[in-house]
């Protein structure tokens, strides 16, 4: 961490002088008592927003906060990833009071290993409550709830997310069938440090993008078809809860963008909870009094509520409470848009896209707990990524990179011949994957409003809210 602190620290200063108007004017609009950005903030504790920081450095910051404050936090692993990584809780609240009559409100972040904005904003959240904590209103807050922050649920993602941006989490998988897992992991042979697909090019030289020759690797398992097993499961953890899980098959129909299981029955591993993961946050639910709930993602920006599987149905006792969910999503939609001075929409989430099993589906379906899914980034709205990038290596250029290029075939089985040579396209989101977007501490400061919002829509301790299974 030491090496680039000072960089950190240019840069840091840069975006405070540049934020803070945004963030205060954003704040003071719905609540003047609402402390901005934290100033004076402690060495251990000062953090860059704009940095894409390892799981390693995230442990490290969250002891650093549990450190800084041993009064108001608790910091435990709730289970652990298939790779041993430990998914961590840190638990916020005063000392004054009995918890037992406090609101419990979660945050839980990175269930999709490459969306690592939404870990960032769920960090930064715990860390603005805990150097905010002797103002009056946060004051007010941990006196009356408990928050449970859990930053990154699928560790093994995310860290895998910095050698290629990947959505599940790391179930050993056996993707091209020789009984061994992950055996050809995609690698950087080229040198530039991300990994490209890669492309036979035209008579004329240019790329061909409709013959692929896979992904960048040296095709570790030698069956000529390169990066076809790579470190990545093909599970959709939030298609995986026990809760209407695989509720859509594959031979349903009906759905306007196709069939209607397509979000679900290809994704949603072989049973319901299947993966430590999720059968971690579903018994930390289950065993943690929770009134409300947010999950973080990004890919678009946005609040949704549930359902995710079906309709709204005002004649259904279940969904007593999605007129109050709707009513609250639509407070903290504006809340984020404000606080990150960008777009928001917001809708139930069956009208996003369906799917069934999603973690608020479970969370409101089996539990009671007002939930809602927080999108925290849509690249398409900011202008901070690189362009597509397409590099030429001749096959001497190839053979010298340690490819067996006699053997290597395209998707068609058609191999290379002598003379010819491979495109390298390297996407935007695929030069990220070191990196966080400029304005990351924007999308963090809209999310930290929309969860205040959802924080202040739930009653003070005991009431018409408190889940079922509390009761
Ligand atoms: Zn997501």
């Amino acid at each position: 961490m030491k090496k680039t602190l000072l960089k950190r620290l240019l840069s840091l200063s840069l975006v405070l002088v540049m934020l803070i108007p945004v963030a205060g004017a954003a704040t003071k609009a719905r609540n003047a008592a609402i402390p901005g950005t934290p100033q004076n903030v402690p060495e251990s504790l000062q953090i860059d927003w704009n940095y894409r920081y390892t799981f390693a450095e995230l442990e490290e910051q969250l002891a650093a906060m549990a450190e800084a404050y041993p009064k108001l936090t608790d910091l435990y692993s709730i289970g652990t990833s298939w790779q041993e990584r430990d998914l961590w809780c840190l638990e916020i609240t005063g000392n004054t009071g009995k918890k037992e009559n406090k609101t419990g409100i979660g945050v839980i972040a990175n269930i999709h290993g490459g969306e690592r904005e939404s870990a960032a904003s769920a960090m930064y959240t715990a860390w603005w409550f805990l150097l905010n904590s002797n103002t009056p209103y946060v004051k007010n807050i941990l006196k009356n709830y408990v928050i449970y922050i859990v930053p990154v649920m699928n560790p093994d993602g995310y860290e895998q997310s910095f050698v290629n941006k990947n959505r599940p989490n790391l179930r050993p998988t056996d993707r091209n069938g020789n009984g061994v897992p992950f055996s050809d992991p995609y690698t950087d042979i080229d040198g530039d440090t991300f990994i490209s697909t890669l492309y036979r090019a035209n008579a004329d030289g240019s790329i061909n993008t409709k013959a692929k020759f896979g992904m960048e690797s040296p095709d570790w398992d030698k069956n000529g078809i390169l990066g076809d097993d790579p470190r990545s499961s093909t599970i959709d953890m939030n298609r995986t809860f026990d809760y209407q899980w695989n509720r859509f098959d594959i031979e349903t129909k009906g759905y306007e963008n196709g069939q209607i299981g397509q979000h679900a029955w290809s994704s949603g591993g072989e049973a319901p909870a299947t993966e430590p993961e999720v059968k971690a946050i579903q018994s930390f639910l289950y065993n943690t009094p929770m009134h409300a709930m947010a999950t973080l993602h990004t890919g678009i920006q946005c609040v949704l509520y549930p359902w995710c599987y079906r309709a709204y149905d005002e004649n259904n006792p279940k969904d007593a409470d999605i007129p109050f969910m709707k009513e609250t999503a639509e407070k903290m939609c504006a809340a984020w848009a404000e606080g990150a001075d960008s777009d928001c929409y917001t809708m139930d989430s069956y009208h996003d896209y369906i799917t069934s099993a999603e973690m608020i589906d479970y969370a409101y379906g089996r539990l009671g707990i007002h939930a809602y899914t927080i999108e925290v980034y849509d690249e398409d709205k900011w202008e901070d990524t690189p362009e597509t990038k397409d590099v030429f290596h001749t096959y001497a250029e190839l053979k010298a990179m340690g490819l067996d290029v006699e053997h290597i075939t395209d998707a068609n089985g058609v191999g290379l011949k002598e003379g010819e040579g491979l495109w390298f396209r390297t996407s935007s989101v695929d030069q990220m994957v070191h990196r966080a977007p400029e304005h990351q501490d924007q999308m963090c400061e809209g999310t930290l409003q929309s969860i205040l919002v959802m924080i202040e829509s739930e009653p003070h301790g005991d009431g018409a809210q408190v889940p079922r299974y509390v009761r």
